[in-house]
Formats: structure tokens, sequence, C-alpha cells
């Protein structure tokens, strides 16, 4: 990007210097052109044709720093204001340009010019133009390449510390199993822990091959129509035992025969993902029930929960990468903490929306709303348990 900027910047400013350079022939042959450039007052000819056509923003100021020319991008920006740039520190950049005729680079911050507007980044080159002290700055930006960036950086290295722990821990365990090889029952022991470390490892790595395979899928290359009633059985004969353990039944309700269009694999994984976590957060002898509706022009499928329920506070947060209400208690239930920023992407894939009601100590609802395939529905009670699982 920044090489891309870097290139097109440097063709620019090489296009403008031929079209000055021509224009001044022009001008030394003909009389009558362009006394606003012998005053320095007009733009050297063809060099509006040029700018018009940049995607960046574009300035030319005159030698006493008026503002020339300005593309409209630079104005919704801010950068300019009537026949001022109001940029502080690209005006300095300029006047050293104009002083020693020297290309420059950098990047700056410029407030947001509205109320309530963030900070904008540009990156920025500016360049001599011609012989009478006007200035071209060419301003790119580059505020979501930077969040991008920060966001990318953020998660690897998240990825690295939670790669971290479990494979610290088997580096450990294996240690200590070859210290006890005298003690068949340590041994054990320490290799079911080992065992246990390892399935953590490997949750964790399917997990993140699965969001970067969504990821790189937005939207779904090859959709097709999904049914729902197939997903949500598939989904909770997955969590079936987990459940059993711990006595929570699974009912589905609702619709039936509703479908969707989109990918079979992606819905089960979020369906699978949200019973999961419900099964998880929930104590022993409670529901989780998974309800089917139409909803217009979608199909609403909703996971409730009877469970711990998620804090007020933490309710925006819990869709974000490895982000956990508690970390300890989500490593005791085998969570890698990628499981609802799965769900997020899965819904925005099919170009639907996932939201969660919840209320501490009560329990959750996840609603996933994703675009229907046209089909018939055959409406059921939700009170009807169409599915028990023991
Ligand atoms: P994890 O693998 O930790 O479960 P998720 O991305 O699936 O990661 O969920 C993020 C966090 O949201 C969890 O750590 C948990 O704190 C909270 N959470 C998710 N689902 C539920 C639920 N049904 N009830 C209570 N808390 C939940």
């Amino acid at each position: 990007m920044a090489m891309s900027l870097a290139a097109l910047a440097g063709f620019v400013v090489g296009a403008l210097a031929i079209l000055f350079y021509r224009n001044q022939i022009e001008t030394r042959s003909r009389v009558d052109t362009t006394d606003a450039v012998e005053t320095g007052a007009a733009l050297p000819q063809g060099v509006a044709s040029v700018l018009a056509v940049l995607p960046s923003s574009a300035v030319v100021l005159d030698a006493h720093d008026k503002v020339l020319r300005a593309s409209s991008a630079a104005r919704a920006f801010g950068l300019v204001k009537g026949d001022r740039l109001m940029a502080a520190e690209l005006l300095a950049l300029a006047r050293q340009v104009r002083r020693d005729g020297e290309i420059r680079e950098s990047e700056i911050d410029v407030a947001g010019h509205k109320f309530g507007q963030e900070t904008t980044n540009f990156a920025v080159r500016v360049a001599p133009l011609g012989s009478h002290g006007q200035v071209l700055v060419l301003a790119e930006d580059q505020t979501e390449r930077v969040r991008v960036e920060a966001v990318r950086r953020d998660f690897v290295a998240n990825v690295s510390h939670e790669l971290k722990t479990p494979v610290g821990a088997l580096s450990l365990l294996a240690e200590t199993i070859q210290d006890a090889a005298d003690d068949p029952e340590a041994v054990t022991r320490f290799a079911g822990r080992m065992q246990h470390e390892a399935a953590r490892l490997t949750y964790l790595v399917q997990d993140l091959i699965t969001l970067s395979r969504i990821q790189g899928a937005e939207p779904i290359p090859t959709p097709g129509q999904v049914s729902i009633d197939e997903a949500i059985h598939d989904a909770i004969d997955h969590c079936n035992t987990k459940a059993v353990a711990k006595d929570i039944t699974l009912v589905s309700g609702g619709t039936e025969g509703l479908r969707i269009w989109g990918d079979d694999e992606l819905l089960l994984t979020a369906l699978r993902n949200l019973i999961d976590n419900a099964v998880a957060y929930s104590p022993e002898h409670t529901r989780v029930v998974v309800s089917v509706r139409p909803a217009g022009d979608s199909v609403e499928i909703s996971v409730s929960d009877q469970g711990i329920g998620i804090p007020e506070e933490s309710l925006e947060r819990i869709f974000e990468r490895f982000f956990r209400v508690d970390a300890a208690r989500s490593r005791a239930t085998g969570g890698t903490g990628l499981g609802l920023a799965i769900v997020k992407h899965v819904a925005a894939a099919h170009a639907g929306e996932v939201s969660v009601w919840s209320k501490e100590g009560s329990g959750s609802t996840f609603t996933l709303r994703l675009p229907a395939f046209g089909g018939t529905a055959v409406p059921v009670p939700p009170s009807i348990p169409l599915e028990t699982a023991l």
C-alpha cells in the first residue's frame, strides 16, 4: 500500500514535472499565455487535468501558501478551508519543500473537523511544482490500513500467547514423565494431563483454521440451499455428550422446513459453537432451547440457556477474538476464546447478523439472523420439543 502510494505519487510528480517543463517551453514560445503562471497565481497548464484524475487528496499551494487548487477530497477531509491549508504540520512541510526543493514524505494525523469525527491518518508526499514557489501536496487516507494493521498485530500477539500456554505445559509434562519413569501411577496421571493439553492445542488450531477460512470466504463462494432442521439436528447431536454429562436438556422447536441461502458447514459450525457455549456456561439440570422462526426475508435461529449470563459491560466485547468474561472458566470448559468470533464471521459471510440478550444469573439468548431461501414453512409451536437429547 505504502509502496503503491509512493509509486503513484512518484508517477504523478513525474507527470506534473513533465507537464510543467512542456508548459515552460510553451510559455516561452507564446507570449500571450498564462500571465497567471508569471505571477504565480495559476496552475501550470495541464496540471489541473492530472490532479482531477488522482484518487488521493491533492492540494497546490502558491508561493504565499495560498491554496490554488484543492481536490474535493482534500476539502472533505478538512485539509483545506477556503484558500488555506489547515494542517499546520503539512504547511510546515510545504514551506521546507519550497525552501530547498526536496521532495518530502511523511505521515500526519489530522483531527476530525466535524463533531464526533475521528482523527484521519494520512501518508503525504510534498513536491515543488515549477519555479514559482508552487508546491504540490498529495495526501492518502490510510486510517483503515493502519487500523487493520494494528488489529492484525494484536491478533498475532494473542495467537502466540494462546499457543505458548499448552505447548509450554506439554513440554513440562514430558520432562516430568521422564523423571517419573519408574512410577507407573505418576506416568499415567501426567500422560492424562498431556492428552488434555494436546486436545486444547488441537481445538485452538482447529478454531484458528476455521476462522481464517471464514474470513477468506466473505461472501460465501458457492452458496446453496441449507436445511436449518438438519443443521440443528447435527449440532445438537455433536453437543449431546457434554450436555448429558451435565444433565442439560437440549430442545429444538419453532418453524420446521425453513432453509437459508448459504453454506451448510458454516451454519453447522456456528450452531455448534452457540450450543457448546450454552452448555458450557450453564449449571447442571437446566435446559437449552434452539428455536427457529421466519422473520421477513430472513430466518432467525436462537439458542437460549438458563446459565450464568454475561455482565452488561462485557456484552459488546464477547464477539471479539480471544475475549473471555472469565478466562479461568473458559479454560476449564475447554474454550478457545474464538467461538463467538467464528459465529460473527459466519453471520457476516451470509450477509446476516448475530445478536445477544443476556442477564447475569438468568441466562442468555444468542440469535442468528440469516437470509432465507424461499421455501414452504410448516409452523410448529415452539413449546413442542422436536428433539430431546438426554
Ligand atoms: P470461549 O471459548 O471462551 O467460550 P467464545 O468466543 O465462545 O469463547 O465466548 C466468549 C466469551 O463469552 C466466553 O469466554 C464467555 O465468557 C462468554 N459466553 C459465551 N457464550 C456464553 C453463554 N451462553 N453464557 C454465558 N457466557 C457466555
